[in-house]
C-alpha cells in the first residue's frame, strides 16, 4: 500500500532536480508530474471521503470538520510553503465529504479547531506539552493517555455535539 505524503515526498525530490536543470524537456517532465500528483491526490481523497460518508449512513450519524475557514490567517509566515499540496488537498478532501454527504442528507457540523490536538478530554486540561510527540497524547494534569489523532477526533466529535444542543439523536 502506498500513502498519499509518500508519493508527494519522492514527486518534491524530483521536481527539485528538474527545476534546477531548467531544461525544456525538463519544464515539460515539471508539468506532467504535477498533473499526475493531482489526479492522484483526487482519486485518494474521492475513496476517502467516499469510505467516510458511506460509514456516517450505515451508522446514522453526522460528520463533524474542523472549522478551517479562518485558520490561514493564523498559520502564515510560520510555515513557508510547507507542503502546500498536502494542505490543498486536504482542503479538497473536505469539499469532497461536504458534498457527499450533503447529496445524502448527512448533517456536517463545523467545528472551532484550536486544540482540538492538545485538550485533554477527562479533565479538559489543555496544552502543547499534552502532545509528546506527534503520534501520543498524555495530559500533564491528570496522566490520561492515548493516540493523539483519536483525542483529536473525540475532541471535534464532542464539539459538534455541543454547538447543536437542539438536535435531538435518536441513540
Ligand atoms: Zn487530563
Amino acid at each position: 500500500m502506498r500513502y498519499i505524503g509518500e508519493d508527494q515526498y519522492r514527486h518534491r525530490a524530483l521536481r527539485g532536480k528538474l527545476q534546477k536543470k531548467g531544461t525544456r524537456s525538463a519544464k515539460r517532465k515539471l508539468k506532467q508530474l504535477s498533473g499526475r500528483e493531482s489526479r492522484f491526490a483526487r482519486d485518494v481523497n474521492h475513496c476517502i471521503s467516499k469510505s467516510i460518508v458511506d460509514k456516517a449512513q450505515d451508522t446514522g450519524k453526522g460528520i463533524a470538520l474542523e472549522d478551517l475557514t479562518h485558520i490561514r490567517s493564523r498559520i502564515t509566515a510560520r510555515r513557508p510553503q510547507r507542503a502546500t499540496l498536502h494542505s490543498w488537498s486536504f482542503g479538497q478532501l473536505r469539499a469532497f465529504i461536504s458534498y457527499k454527504a450533503k447529496t445524502l442528507g448527512i448533517p456536517v457540523a463545523l467545528v472551532d479547531p484550536r486544540n482540538t490536538s492538545r485538550e485533554c478530554p477527562s479533565c479538559g486540561h489543555t496544552s502543547k506539552n499534552n502532545r509528546k510527540t506527534q503520534a501520543s497524547f498524555c495530559c500533564t494534569s491528570c496522566g490520561f493517555a492515548g493516540i493523539a489523532d483519536v483525542i483529536a477526533a473525540g475532541n471535534i466529535a464532542r464539539r459538534a455535539e455541543v454547538s447543536r444542543p437542539n438536535v435531538a439523536e435518536a441513540a
